[in-house]
């Protein structure tokens, strides 16, 4: 960076994402001192805007740790006058060329000869392309790198992701391309693969031989609450399951990579979802939130929503079985599920372990043996933790057994209570080159087969999705798919404390 500056170019800086997330992760990154020097950022959007008023915007979206309050308040100005707007249409070449006058002007004023560019498409799918292409063709630095950022969703299908993939490929090769799936960013996806390669303990437990199944559960104790407009485009599988639960998996499932390097973390993720067999209709609840009253108040049902076409059969909740066909997973059931305006917010990765075969304390747990197997919880948001579930003698005299945690706990463990946000990690390694933590082409072609019959099959079928009641736990039907794979959801234990 003694040579280089670093131009940040958010393409749809007006935006709801730009505003919650990119600024602040931005931000951040530069008041903990891990942006270039030289840095500058760019807003580019339709609407207009001066310099002073997309910075005043930026200032209202900034936060501060605690920890870190005094450097934040001093580095707020200094990181605002870094900050530059240029607005312009996503398919109007002309836009592009001024955005790109515009930089070549602050880059050549850092006084450093070389520049690189990184672009954050934080726009609709209808204007991805188009914006790529911009960026691409009219912004691309002679000097340096130009990367691009890009959000989900990668299509509605493995069709569309294709054609998708195919737009980007017109304009950028796959080294420039940085396809994001913030969940990947979070601190405790990032620790799975220290718990399992850098521990003994676990890594040889990890397979069918020991584990009964696996369950990857994501819950919003919130509904689309006016924003289901683009929700009801997508739904529940699309949105959540098969991007960040199947990234989960394919993480929690892989051999260990040759290296940490990416290309050979992403070879191994690849592996297992090319071994996985596409999700069945008969495999799948689809459930839909109604309205509920609850302490006098009505909360509203998902065809409450304004912004929801009447009528509209998008699940806001799903639960899924998969299976993954190799030596190590053979008829393990992976168990998926992903929900909103369900009764708490959490995201985990659950593992339930086999029955201690010929166990000297069977007689003490009676028939229900399932509540004696131990377990591992992955908590991945919200209060970070990872604790397994022992059997344990009860202090004292006689022997009397009970279910107990391992339990480590980020918050007490690390004083960690504000940990950086995903979106610091993840731009951080787009400005480092480091792709580990992104999608690479051919893992998303692999995901979207998994997940493009079964979609596909409901929404020809129109299936309607069971409704279940805005802040329960869910269709009831998810608990018969557990059952017949022989599984009881781990989160409906009541013992994890619910937020
Ligand atoms: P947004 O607020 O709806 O849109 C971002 C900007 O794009 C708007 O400020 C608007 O800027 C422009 N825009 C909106 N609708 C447009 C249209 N029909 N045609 C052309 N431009 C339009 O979106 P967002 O929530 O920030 O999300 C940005 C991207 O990230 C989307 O692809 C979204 O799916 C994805 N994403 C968002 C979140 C989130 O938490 N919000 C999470 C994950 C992924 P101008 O009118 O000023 O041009």
């Amino acid at each position: 960076w003694n040579t280089t500056s670093l131009s940040v170019v958010v393409v749809g800086a007006s935006g709801d994402l730009a505003k919650k997330k990119i600024f602040p992760a931005l931000f951040a990154l530069y008041y903990e001192g891990l942006l270039p020097p030289d840095f500058s950022i760019f807003g580019f959007a339709r609407s207009k805007m001066t310099d002073a008023e997309f910075r005043d915007m930026i200032a209202g979206s900034l936060t501060c740790r605690v920890s870190a309050k005094d450097k934040c308040i001093e580095a707020t100005e200094k990181f605002l006058k870094r900050c530059f707007y240029s607005p312009g249409q996503y398919d109007d070449a002309k836009s592009f060329s001024e955005l790109n006058q515009r930089m070549g002007e602050v880059e050549r004023g850092s006084g450093k000869p070389r520049s690189n560019r990184m672009f954050f498409l934080s726009i609709p799918p209808n204007v991805f392309i188009a914006a790529a292409g911009g960026a691409a063709d009219y912004c691309s630095t002679k000097t340096g790198w130009t990367r691009v950022i890009v959000e989900k969703p990668f299509g509605r299908d493995s069709a569309s992701s294709a054609a998708l993939g195919r737009g980007l490929a017109a304009h950028l090769k796959e080294e420039q391309i940085y396809r994001i799936d913030h969940y990947l960013g979070k601190e405790l996806i990032e620790n799975l693969t220290v718990l399992r390669f850098s521990n003994l303990v676990f890594e040889p437990l990890w397979s069918r031989q020991y584990i009964r199944n696996v369950q990857v559960i994501f819950s919003e104790n919130f509904g689309t609450e006016g924003r289901g407009g683009y929700f009801d485009q997508y739904g529940i599988m699309r949105d959540v399951i098969q991007n960040h639960l199947v990234q989960i998996l394919a993480l929690f499932a892989m051999e260990q990579p040759v290296s940490l390097n990416a290309e050979d973390i992403r070879n191994e993720k690849v592996k297992v979802l090319r071994c996985m067999r596409p999700v069945k209709l008969e495999d799948t609840v689809l459930g839909q939130y109604r309205s509920r009253v609850h302490g006098g108040r009505t909360l509203p049902g998902y065809l409450d929503d304004k912004t929801v076409p009447e009528g509209s059969l998008t699940p806001t909740f799903a639960a899924c079985a998969m299976f993954i066909n190799n030596a190590r997973w053979d008829g393990v059931p992976f168990l998926l599920k992903a929900g909103k305006a369900l009764h708490t917010r959490r995201a985990e990765i659950r593992v339930q372990f086999r029955h201690v075969p010929g166990s000297l304390y069977k007689h003490k747990f009676g028939p229900d043996l399932d509540n004696s197997t131990n377990e591992l919880v992955i908590r991945i948001q919200p209060k970070e933790s990872i604790y397994l579930k022992i059997n344990n003698k009860v202090p004292g005299l006689g022997l009397r057994l009970d279910t107990t945690k391992l339990d480590l706990q980020y918050g007490n463990a690390y004083n960690a209570k504000e940990l950086p946000d995903a979106y610091e990690r993840l731009l951080l390694d787009v400005v480092n080159g480091d792709k580990r933590l992104f999608i690479r082409n051919d893992e998303l072609e692999a995901a979207w087969d998994l997940f493009t019959p079964v979609l596909h099959e409901s929404e020809s079928r129109r299936v309607t999705p069971e409704l279940y009641p805005y802040g329960s736990r869910g269709p009831v039907g998810a608990h018969y798919l557990a059952a017949k794979y022989g599984v009881r959801w781990g989160d409906l234990a009541n013992d994890d404390g619910d937020e």
